[in-house]
């Protein structure tokens, strides 16, 4: 069995995975980091490996991983398992579990939630650069804005959960598709197209997934070259961080076993 965990600012979703199936549950994240080995021992004793993704930057270093920014988290967890694990951006996670649930082997991910992450898949595996590859969030799109990583004029202190107020109104009456920062989020999605050229750009978290994609790309497709082919879609999973970081450790630690 495969425990898969996503660590977000307020809440930590887990999964297991046995035979293709997921069972769920919801934490507090306080809850989880004040003693993050002793929760897993605690109630899953039996798992043999741990993927876990987390709103952090991560660097990988010769003796594995360090956490190098989470302006999204309470604190930098240290995070120990007695366990197999393996530890990954949570955008990362979500690119993954997208790629392997609707079958691109090269593909932007990017999520919408409380703050913008990205991910980035290349011929089937994640690509992370020195480590914080695909950030769209913190890109620049003009203004002087503070972002909460503590640049200024990033894509997210224009779109997303804090950036925009009333966001669930916004979303539900249409009025974000009005919004300054839907245009600044479309031109990143196409400068970030031109760039990578992948087969799909897949939208996800609490606030991308209920976006649509088709108004979406008749914004990006403005900006993108007519001879570049992309796939705009939205996919709702709130379980999708948890289950990519789960399809990570199965398919870099138990793969590298067999
Ligand atoms: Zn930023």
């Amino acid at each position: 069995m495969i425990l898969g965990i996503d660590v977000g600012g307020t809440n930590t979703d887990v999964v297991l995975m046995a035979d293709g199936d997921f069972e769920v549950g919801t934490f507090r994240t306080s809850e989880i980091l004040a003693d993050f080995s002793g929760f897993i021992e605690k109630y899953w004793p039996d798992v043999s490996v741990v993927g876990i993704g987390i709103a952090a930057w991560i660097k990988l270093t010769p003796d594995g991983f360090q956490l190098i920014n989470a302006p999204n988290l309470p604190e930098i967890p240290g995070l120990t398992l007695s366990k197999p694990f393996v530890v990954d951006n949570d955008a990362n996670c979500f690119a993954y579990f997208a790629s392997k649930t609707l079958g691109y082997s090269d593909l932007l991910g990017v999520t919408v939630g409380t703050g913008i992450g990205g991910g980035v898949v290349a011929e089937g595996k994640v690509y992370r650069g020195c480590g914080a590859a695909g950030e769209i969030g913190h890109t620049y799109v003009g203004g002087e804005k503070v972002c909460v990583c503590g640049g200024k004029g990033h894509l997210e202190a224009y779109f997303g959960g804090w950036a925009i107020e009333n966001v669930e109104k916004k979303i539900k009456s249409g009025e974000i598709y009005e919004c300054e920062g839907f245009k600044l989020f479309c031109v990143s999605l196409a400068n970030a197209v031109m760039l990578l050229n992948p087969e799909a750009v897949v939208i996800g978290g609490r606030i991308g997934g209920r976006l649509d994609s088709s108004l979406i790309w008749e914004n990006v497709g403005k900006w993108v070259h007519s001879a570049i082919d992309v796939e705009i879609h939205t996919l709702r999973d709130d379980y999708a961080v948890a289950k990519g970081a789960a399809m990570l450790a199965r398919d870099t630690i138990l793969r590298s076993q067999s």
